[in-house]
This record gives structure tokens, C-alpha cells and sequence, in this order.
């Protein structure tokens, strides 16, 4: 049975009409502030007592994912409920979605989480989509790993769960690197994926609410350092339009034979023979869809909340050309390491720069502490601004 549409500011059982989070980081922090802006109250659930979304949200429940007592609390709370991380137990999805709408859905969120099983999604949307996943092999054994077909090295060996930036990975050339891996990454079931020559990278965001609508932001092109998105563009010109049109397609369909209900983003592969692949997707809103906030009519969080309390998905238009900048915890230090504050006044001064920092206390290299999205008029205008910034920084041009 479809749950009533949760209208904006609306009291539901004498409270305050209530959108709940699992999960307090940066992705939580600006799904509470759409909400907020819509007039919905927040609840957040995060173990962490200082975490980004906790600490602006109405209210936080601090307890792990699967405390039952906590979840109750938060199922008492909320009206509807979502996730800004995959790695959520599917469970605890589960469990919420007894007494309370859920999106997106536990299922749905299980695939996303699993590279074998995600992988075997995508191979069976390809043939509606003609997006295909990299060539790869399931490594869930010692018969696994000597079977594994010799085409696929070089490769990269993922782990199967629990990914993200890079991490649970290795690169292995050899079938000799390629058991030592196995064995570091402590013989969990993975997956080996050719390795592919990339000529780009990009994604895709839709959201799919609950009667099936769709709507898409437009294709982002990302840069990657490190195994972490380092810069998102988005503006004409930006990819191929033929590309672009097909990955939107292909992530369309891949939402659609989920029967998704939410935020989805998947990230492709441009080779160099101009072929795209599909990567992986992302159960909630993605790094690389920030610059929606600033440079669209609906943000990918508006676009969550709205599919979370069952409103119309009104399709998006970006009014500006955008780049983004990951600002991670290596800019927090100084010459010899000392710690600094970022030159943020001499940042702002450019024209369109809009400047988001997630409230971390403690920088690390590597941590997302904020972003940075230049808006403007032209391609030319956003990647200048941004590039002035960069240097500023101390970010490597791009
Ligand atoms: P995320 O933080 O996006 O979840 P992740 O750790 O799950 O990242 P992937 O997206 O699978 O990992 O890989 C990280 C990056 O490594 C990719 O964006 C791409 O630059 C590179 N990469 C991954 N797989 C391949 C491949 N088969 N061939 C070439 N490069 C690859
Ligand atoms: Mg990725």
C-alpha cells in the first residue's frame, strides 16, 4: 500500500510532520538542511555525538545502526525515514520499514552494497541499456582465484563490501600479485575487474519516487586522485552529448528495474575507444551531485526529500554552469605540516565561488572537510574561478 504523501509542515499524530537519516555525515548534514528549508523536522541516527548532520538536526539519537532500542526511538520520531550511507545494515532498513515509509528500500540498498551482486544487476540491465559492466571475475575462494580467466590482468582486485575511496582495492598485474592481494585484503569475497583505459569518468544522478517518476540531473564529468573524487564539472561541453545521453538512459533503467525509490547515483567509465561502462552506484545522493545545491532549481538532497515524503519530483534545471571542488584534510596544513585555516577570504572574493564546510572538528588527509562550487554564466568563467581557487589552495590544476 502506498503511505500518504508527508505534506511540508504538517502535524501527524500531534507532532510536527518528521524526516529521519541513518547516518550523521556530510550527505545527512545537507538532506537536514533541504528538509529543513522545506519546514520538515529532523531526526538524525549517528554513533558519533559531534556528527556533521547531529548537530544541526531537531533531533539526534546517538546509538550504532543496530541497536534495536535507538531504532524504535527513531521509528517513533520520524515519519519516513531514509540513508545517506550504503553500508547501513540492510536490516535495519528492514526493520524501519515495518511501522515507517523507508526509501530508498532495504533490497535495493543490499545490491548497491555488494559488487558482486551490483555488478550482476548492471549485466542484466546492459541489454536494455547497452551500458555494460568491466569485463570481471568473482574471487570467493582458493578454486576462485586459480580459475580466475588470465584476460582480466592487469586488474583490480575489490573487495566485494565495505568500499569506498579507493579503499579495498589493489592493482595486481600477475597471478602471483594478484593471490598476495587476495590475501592481504583478508580473502573476503571480491571481485576482479579488468583494468580499463580511461579516457574520463562520470555520473549520474536520478531520483525515483514512489508512483515511478523519474527526473535526472545532468551528467557530471569527475576527476579522481587518489581513489577520491578530487573535482565534479558540470556545464556544456562538458561530455560528449551522445555519452551523455546514454548514461542518463542507462541510469534510468538501472533505477527503474530496482523499482528505486529515491536518490540513485551510478558512476560510469569513458574509455578511450569512446565506450562507456558502468562502475558503481551509490543508494542516496553523491559527491559528485554537491554542486547541484548551488547551481540547480532542486538540489539531489530536495530531490530526496521529496521522494522520501512522497511530493511530485518537479524535474531539474541547472541555471549555471558549475565546478567543484572536494576540499579534503591536507588543506588544513600548512608549510612543514603545521596546521592552518584554508585563505577562505581570499577564496571568496572570486566571483560565484560558494563555499561549504560539514562542521569536522578534526582535518585528516584525506577527509572531506567541505566544498567548493563556483558558479557562473560560461564553462570559461566557473573553470577559471575555480582554478584561481585551486591555486590559492594548493590544489593541483586540473
Ligand atoms: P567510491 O568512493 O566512489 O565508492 P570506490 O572505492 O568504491 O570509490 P571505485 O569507484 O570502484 O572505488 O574505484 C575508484 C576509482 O578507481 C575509480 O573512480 C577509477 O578512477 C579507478 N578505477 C576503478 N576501477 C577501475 C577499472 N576497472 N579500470 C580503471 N580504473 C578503475
Ligand atoms: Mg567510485
Amino acid at each position: 500500500m502506498t503511505p500518504p504523501v508527508l505534506l511540508p509542515g504538517a502535524v501527524v499524530d500531534g507532532r510536527p510532520a518528521t524526516l529521519g537519516v541513518l547516518g550523521g555525515g556530510q550527505l545527512g548534514r545537507m538532506f537536514v538542511h533541504a528538509a529543513q528549508a522545506l519546514g520538515y523536522e529532523t531526526v538524525v541516527l549517528d554513533p558519533d555525538p559531534a556528527s556533521p548532520a547531529g548537530r544541526v538536526s531537531h533531533h539526534c539519537i546517538q546509538a550504532g545502526y543496530t541497536d534495536a532500542d535507538a531504532l524504535a526511538r527513531l521509528a517513533g520520531l520520524a515519519h519516513a525515514v531514509t540513508t545517506e550511507f550504503e553500508n547501513v545494515p540492510a536490516d535495519a532498513l528492514a526493520a524501519l520499514a515495518r511501522t515507517r515509509p523507508v526509501a530508498p528500500a532495504a533490497q535495493a540498498v543490499a545490491i548497491a552494497q555488494d559488487r558482486i551482486r551490483e555488478k550482476a544487476h548492471f549485466a542484466r540491465c546492459a541489454a536494455a541499456s547497452g551500458v555494460a559492466p568491466a569485463p570481471h571475475a568473482v574471487i570467493d575462494g582458493e578454486a576462485a582465484l586459480a580459475a580466475a580467466p588470465g584476460h582480466l590482468l592487469p586488474g583490480i582486485l575489490k573487495t566485494a563490501r565495505l568500499g569506498y575511496d579507493g579503499k579495498g582495492q589493489a592493482r595486481v598485474a600477475t597471478r602471483d600479485e594478484l593471490a598476495a592481494a587476495w590475501a592481504r585484503l583478508g580473502r573476503v569475497d571480491c571481485v576482479l575487474e579488468q583494468l580499463l583505459p580511461l579516457a574520463a569518468e562520470c555520473s549520474v544522478i536520478v531520483a525515483r519516487g514512489r508512483d515511478g517518476q523519474v527526473v535526472s540531473l545532468p551528467v557530471q564529468r569527475n576527476l579522481h586522485r587518489g581513489g577520491i573524487l578530487a573535482v565534479t564539472e558540470v556545464h556544456e561541453g562538458n561530455m560528449p552529448p551522445a555519452l551523455a545521453s546514454q548514461a542518463q538512459t542507462a541510469t534510468i533503467s538501472i533505477a527503474n528495474a530496482l523499482g528505486y525509490v529515491g536518490v540513485l547515483c551510478v558512476e560510469y567509465f569513458v574509455l578511450e575507444d569512446g565506450r562507456l561502462v558502468v562502475n558503481e552506484m551509490a543508494p542516496r545522493p553523491h559527491n559528485s551531485g554537491h554542486y547541484s545545491v548551488d547551481a540547480c532549481d532542486a538540489s539531489q538532497f530536495d530531490l530526496q526529500v521529496r521522494a522520501l515524503a512522497g511530493l511530485p519530483l518537479a524535474t531539474p534545471r541547472q541555471h549555471s554552469a558549475a565546478v567543484m571542488l572536494n576540499l579534503l584534510g591536507e588543506l588544513w596544513f600548512g608549510a612543514a605540516g603545521a596546521p592552518r585555516t584554508p585563505p577562505w577570504d581570499q577564496v571568496l572574493a572570486l566571483p560565484g565561488a560558494h563555499l561549504h564546510l560539514y562542521g569536522k572538528a578534526e582535518a585528516r588527509p584525506g577527509r572531506k572537510m567541505g566544498h567548493l562550487t563556483f558558479t557562473g554564466a560560461s564553462a570559461e568563467a566557473v573553470r577559471a574561478n575555480a582554478l584561481r581557487a585551486a591555486a590559492l589552495l594548493g590544489i593541483e590544476p586540473f
